[in-house]
């Protein structure tokens, strides 16, 4: 049975059932505050999908590799008709990543933006090509701390409540509204 959270939403686009769907944007190359509000834009623009809440702009310590530039994080939550599959989701999200013209060299290292789907309601995957809900995301203090500013109660698909418990690293620098240039 659907719980309250997932029905009476309505619809992302006309009357078709949907799901709440939390997605983590991420940036360290060059604008990076205008990657994340394009990101923001470009998946407000993709059909059968439609934003919920979008986090303040999130200054982060690069995780795992330190000598490279901080990072700007936001989360969102949008909506995704249930015509809209997890892996359309994906796809839809990865086509947004090349048109941003990502640049990655290196695992873990810098990119133009980096997208992820964190958690779909209801949906458990694990494959390599999709793993929801996202196995680090608890680890991340640049999805928790975000994730938590707009859905303070958030519980995960697995069942797991957010928190800043298991938080290990990319920690927060700074915090600024999701307009202002900091
Ligand atoms: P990365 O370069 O770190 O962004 O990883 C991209 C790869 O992770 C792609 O091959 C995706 O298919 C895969 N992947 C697995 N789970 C997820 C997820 N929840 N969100 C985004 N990409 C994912």
């Amino acid at each position: 049975m659907a719980d309250k959270d997932q029905a009476g939403h309505g619809s992302a686009a006309g009357n078709q059932a949907s799901r709440l769907a939390v997605i983590a944007i991420g940036s360290n190359i060059g604008d990076t505050l205008s990657y994340v509000r394009g990101a923001v834009a470009a998946i407000a623009a993709l059909p059968g999908i439609s934003v919920q809440k979008v986090s303040s702009l999130y200054q982060t310590e690069p995780a795992h590799v330190k000598d490279q530039d901080v990072f700007t994080n936001a989360v969102m939550t949008v909506l995704v008709d249930d015509s809209v599959s997890a892996l359309e989701l994906l796809h839809r999200l990865q086509a947004i990543e090349t048109d941003f013209h990502r640049v990655r060299h290196e695992h873990w290292g810098p990119r133009t933006l980096d997208l992820d789907i964190i958690d779909i309601a209801g949906e458990i995957s694990d494959t390599e090509e999709l793993r929801i809900p996202h196995p680090y995301a608890l680890l991340r203090d640049f999805v928790v701390s975000p994730l938590l500013e707009i859905e303070p109660d958030y519980v995960l698909a697995d069942g797991k409540p957010v928190s800043h418990e298991a938080v290990e690293y990319g920690f927060v620098i700074s915090v600024n509204d999701f307009g202002s240039n900091g």
